[in-house]
């Protein structure tokens, strides 16, 4: 560009170009508005001239109408023609678009593809994907589909341009989709895997422990059982099908090898358990098979708990103990024998005792006297024993029978406080008693529980501690309570001291006895429709209390 323009030469090419402008501008809207059917385009060889055809006029406004982009090239590749809609693709005013070379809106990256699609475009119908230059730089991916068409004698190639944006977008969305899917199929898989491997896992365990547990039980040489959370029987070990001669697998049917009196307290029991939850514990007699013979067993059953206390088994045991049963029969009697036969030489030494104590023919010697006053007491003590021994017997026998009377408890009581001052003048008893209570029993049975009572509540409390005996009315019973600030009792050994021959073993705190006070004294309130109650703290002391039924409310 070596020429000088003046400023005027400018100002009128300036002035022919807006002209030519215009012009190019007023031919495309005839075109598109279908007014003109011809147009000249400056070519290589100079001027060239492009008409269509009347008929084409429809499709033109066709053309302009569609959603495609539609291009018409010359063969140099310039755009003859353009709707608005691919102007629109390229974000460019549709005056920028005509005269231009095609390849003007193609990405660098794409010339030389484009180069072989004219050349081949040109020869045959085509389609391929290519991207279009937008003016803010961004690519337009489209379909591309090339058809020579001729315009009169000469030919062009006609484009039409498809915006594959939302396709590409939506087909790049599926394929996320498609891969999030892949991956969460994959975890799922993993996981399904895992799973799988977890309950193999966990089955084996379980048929283990389980086959362990069966191994274990079936070695044990007592019944052994387990039964659902509702308290059905699941389970017998090998050694009930022994036993009983039932069936190996034989589940139900139990209650046909247990003694008919066992039935309903067993049931009962049972029932109790499954409700509360609470350990199951009875004594009964299941028919041993091999001598068709009824043996007394001791029933234990306790509920396996999961994490949340929610009970899914129960385990149970039946131990045989018939022998023991029968040890107990055999000391019951020897008991019962040897106390009423040491009953009648008792009294005879008793006896003789106080035929020397009243020997008035000569003075007998201060020691002589002093001996009979202790054989005396000793002999009280063995006679109190030989009593509880046969009371126990007689109890046990359901034998112990007593004629019975209304009478104030009151004077019962104050009795029972005459002699707590005879016999252990070194300790207060503190009395808060009403005046009247009347009930219905034996005085001597009565007098011996209050006694008892006294007695233990002196054994276990310290020598300098007081004892308070109350006697008042309680709704309609009539209450007699020893309260010593003693050794006190445990919540176990709470539960078992009215059992028959049951004493505390305490090292610290050695007394004599044998464990059957509270037993007869308990029976014997029991027998007058009553109960014998203890509250207790272990280390503070105790409370036993009476409790009959009042005659005069
Ligand atoms: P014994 O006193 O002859 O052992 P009992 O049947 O009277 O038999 O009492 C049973 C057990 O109960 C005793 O061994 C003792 O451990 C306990 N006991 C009874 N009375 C009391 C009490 N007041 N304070 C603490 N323990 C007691």
């Amino acid at each position: 560009m070596n020429s000088i323009f003046t400023y005027d030469q400018l100002q009128s090419e300036n002035e022919e170009l807006r002209q030519q402008l215009e012009e190019a501008h007023d031919a495309i809207n005839a075109i598109r508005t279908g007014k003109i059917d011809a147009l000249i385009v400056q070519g290589e060889n100079g001027q060239e001239l492009y008409t269509l055809r009347s008929a084409d006029r429809t499709y033109r406004v066709f053309i302009e109408k569609m959603s495609e982009g539609a291009v018409t090239l010359n063969p140099d590749g310039t755009i003859l023609y353009s709707n608005n809609r691919f102007a629109t693709m390229l974000s460019v005013s549709l005056e920028k678009v005509i005269g231009k070379h095609f390849s003007t809106f193609l990405p660098n990256s794409f010339k030389s593809n484009y180069e072989s699609l004219l050349k081949d475009g040109w020869k045959q119908d085509l389609k391929m994907e290519i991207s279009l230059l937008r003016s803010d730089n961004h690519l337009v991916p489209c379909l591309i589909s090339c058809n020579r068409i001729e315009l009169d004698e000469k030919i062009a190639l006609s484009l039409i341009l498809t915006d594959l944006t939302e396709q590409k977008e939506a087909e790049k969305q599926l394929l996320i989709k498609n891969q999030q899917l892949e991956q969460a199929e994959l975890k799922s898989r993993v996981l399904n895997d895992q799973l799988a491997a977890l309950i193999e896992e966990r089955t084996r365990e379980l048929y283990l422990s389980r086959e362990q547990f069966k191994f274990l039980a079936d070695q044990l040489p007592v019944l052994v059982w387990t039964a659902k959370p509702e308290g059905t029987i699941d389970y017998f070990n090998k050694r009930w099908y022994e036993y009983t001669g039932k069936a190996h697998g034989e589940i139900s049917g139990w209650e046909s090898v247990l003694h008919p009196d066992d039935i309903q307290l067993t049931h009962d029991r049972w029932q109790k358990s499954v409700l509360t939850g609470n350990p199951y514990e009875i004594e009964h007699r299941f028919k041993r098979a091999s001598d068709q013979n009824y043996r007394w067993h001791l029933g234990y059953a306790l509920p396996f708990k999961d994490e949340n206390q929610k009970i899914i088994a129960w385990f149970g045991t039946g131990t045989d103990i018939e022998e023991q049963k029968q040890a107990i029969e055999k000391r019951d009697e020897f008991i019962g024998i040897a106390s009423h036969e040491l009953k009648t030489p008792l009294t005879t030494v008793k006896a003789y005792l106080e035929i020397i104590g009243k020997y008035r023919k000569e003075p007998l010697p201060s020691a002589i006297k002093e001996y009979v006053s202790k054989a005396q007491g000793a002999l009280a003590k063995l006679q109190n024993l030989v009593n509880d021994l046969l009371d126990v017997s007689k109890i046990h026998a359901g034998q112990l029978l007593y004629d019975k009377i209304e009478f104030n408890l009151i004077d019962l009581v104050n009795n029972c406080i005459e002699n707590f001052n005879h016999l252990y003048p070194q300790r207060k008893l503190v009395c808060s008693c009403e005046e009247r209570l009347i009930v219905y029993g034996n005085q001597g049975r009565i007098e011996q529980v209050i006694m008892n009572l006294i007695s233990n509540a002196v054994k276990y409390s310290g020598d300098s501690t007081d004892i308070t005996i109350q006697a008042y009315r309680k709704n309609d019973k009539a209450v007699v309570s020893l309260i010593d600030s003693g050794i006190g009792l445990t919540e176990e050994q709470k539960n078992r001291i009215f059992e028959r021959f049951y004493r505390v073993e305490d090292k610290k705190f050695l007394t004599s006895g044998l464990g059957m006070g509270l037993y007869i004294s308990s029976e014997i309130i029991k027998s007058h429709g009553g109960r014998l109650v203890v509250s207790s703290n272990f280390g503070e002391g105790s409370k036993f209390s009476i409790e009959l039924p009042l005659m005069e409310i």
